[in-house]
């Protein structure tokens, strides 16, 4: 069992784009529980901070405009055609892999605490996060994860 394992949820949330052009439900298995990343890529994909929860991918029906940006050879990054919206970011290296949904989509995901932050020495000096949850430097996550490409100043 994973220390992750306590947030997990089986529910109904959703959740919509700026414009509501982009509809998002998330019906079944999902993390009840937000990871922060400040890799470049993140922070430049969202303008400011990137935090997103894990839903799997048969809990995540999607309608709308909806674009796909492949960021890495292996995970795409979605927002709204419409307005711009930041939606999600997947790895698309398998099929069927979750979801990293952002939480700002959807009015249910307001009280999910915060579970760990990634990338802590890319973190700039106006966002500092509160609490006791996990963190890594780069070079913490990126000894046990593939390396964020893209993440060069
Ligand atoms: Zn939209
Ligand atoms: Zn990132």
């Amino acid at each position: 069992m994973s220390w992750v394992d306590v947030y997990r949820r089986d529910g109904r949330l959703e959740g919509r784009c700026l414009c509501g052009a982009v509809r998002i439900e998330v019906s079944g298995a999902h993390l009840a529980g937000i990871g922060v990343c400040h890799c470049l890529m993140c922070q430049r994909w969202t303008g400011g901070l990137y935090g997103a929860f894990e839903a799997e991918a048969a809990a995540v029906t999607v309608t709308g405009p909806v674009t796909r940006y492949a960021s890495t050879d292996w995970s795409e990054r979605a927002f709204c055609t419409t307005c711009g919206s930041s939606l999600w970011l997947r790895n698309t290296d398998k099929a069927d892999l979750p979801y990293e949904l952002m939480p700002g989509l959807f009015a249910g995901a307001a009280e999910f605490p915060l579970l760990s932050e990634i990338y802590t020495d890319r973190r700039p000096a106006y966002l500092p996060l509160a609490g006791d949850h996990r963190t890594k430097t780069r070079a913490e996550y990126e000894r046990d994860n593939r390396a964020i490409e893209g993440d060069d100043p």
